[in-house]
């Protein structure tokens, strides 16, 4: 049976790949420091034989014998970046550093999930995998994209360098079942302020725009480009092409959710991309990958998801 590391296992998409490599036959080694993952999205994998739980942060060095490597560990939301914005940058790159050292001990493959924000805000559109980027250094966003993009620099040198086999996946928005409510993505903001029937907040005008995939696309895609041959390295981007402004996203998610609540306009937070849409042309050429699942019936599954969790 495979051992495969998934970093950053408890969180949203981290729960969803260990749900799907366990169904795939192959056996997970999770490791997680909680910082924003839950333990109740891996609750009902404890106790299984080929499923074990580390408690470790990235940051520090890991010494375990595993075939494969799914480096996830990062927070993803900005408010949950922004909160500790030095150990932001140090779970990126550290992180990165240390996986990347124990694929090369090891000999196996590794896959990074990288993200669109290293396009940054973008003036190309959409946003191919050539494209470099505009990102800000220095802004409150920076540890998030920096310590990507610096994490993409030392994938490709890795490789370059020790011949590690690298994956380097560039996700885009994403959402579904298993989200933290106050999490502060668009998304989990909107569907929780519906169900809550509190007011929807939309951050500046609302015309800026979002591409966003569902989480069973993404992790299908994730566990294909795994398994693909060791010379396609990426990057590749991951994500839904269909692009949504927030105000039409917040029409979507009352009308789902049959709610009354009003739209509450507050500031743009600095450095907000305007636009943001995936091409998936290496993808679905190279991969055979194309998502399938519309925004309607993501965004009921994700509701249903969070009448769920927060008894509604
Ligand atoms: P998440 O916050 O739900 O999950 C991140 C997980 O990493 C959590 O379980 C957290 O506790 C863990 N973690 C954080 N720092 C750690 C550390 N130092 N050591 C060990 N574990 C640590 O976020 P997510 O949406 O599941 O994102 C997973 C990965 O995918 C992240 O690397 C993120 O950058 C990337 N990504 C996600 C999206 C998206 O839309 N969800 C888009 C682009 C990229
Ligand atoms: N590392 C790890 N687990 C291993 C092998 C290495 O965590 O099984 C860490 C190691 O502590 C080091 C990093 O990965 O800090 C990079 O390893 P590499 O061999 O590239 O560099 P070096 O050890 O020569 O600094
Ligand atoms: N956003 C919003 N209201 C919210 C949360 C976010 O209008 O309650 C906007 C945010 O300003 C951004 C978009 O929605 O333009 C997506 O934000 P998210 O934090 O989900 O992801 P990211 O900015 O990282 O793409």
């Amino acid at each position: 049976m495979r051992e495969t590391l998934v970093t950053g296992g408890s969180g949203f998409l981290g729960s969803n790949l260990c749900d799907a490599l366990l169904k795939r036959g192959y056996s997970v080694l999770c490791v997680d420091n909680f910082f924003t993952g839950q333990r109740s999205n891996i609750k009902h994998l404890l106790g299984r034989t080929d499923f074990e739980l580390l408690r470790h942060d990235v940051i520090q060095p890991l010494h375990v014998e595993v075939d494969r490597i799914y480096n996830l560990a990062c927070p993803a939301s900005p408010v949950h970046y922004q909160f500790d914005p030095v150990q932001t940058t140090k779970t990126s790159v550290l992180g990165a550093i240390n996986m990347l050292g124990l694929a090369k001990r090891l000999g196996v493959r590794i896959l990074q999930a990288s993200t669109s924000e290293v396009y940054g805000d973008p003036h190309v559109h959409p946003q191919s995998e050539d494209y470099w980027g505009r990102v800000n250094p220095i802004g409150p966003r920076s540890c998030y994209d920096e310590g990507k993009r610096c994490a993409e620099t030392l994938f490709f040198d890795y490789h370059r360098q020790n011949d590690v086999h690298i994956k380097v996946m560039r996700i885009f928005n994403t959402y579904g079942p298993r989200m933290h409510p106050n999490d502060g993505r668009v998304i989990s903001n909107f569907i929780v302020q519906a169900l809550q029937g509190k007011p929807i907040t939309i951050y500046g005008d609302g015309k800026q725009t979002r591409s966003f995939c569902y989480v069973d696309d993404l992790i299908e895609g994730m566990i294909g480009f795994m398994d693909a041959p060791d010379g396609l390295t990426g990057p590749v981007n991951f994500g839904n092409p269909s692009e949504f402004s927030m105000l039409e996203l917040a029409e979507e998610v009352l009308r789902i959710v049959d709610s009354r609540s009003a739209l509450e306009f507050k500031p743009l937070p600095q450095d907000d991309p305007v636009q943001r849409c995936p091409d998936i042309t290496i993808a679905s050429t190279e991969l055979d990958w194309k998502p399938k699942v519309q925004l309607e019936d993501g965004l009921k599954e994700t509701v249903s998801w969070f009448r769920h969790v927060l008894e509604i």
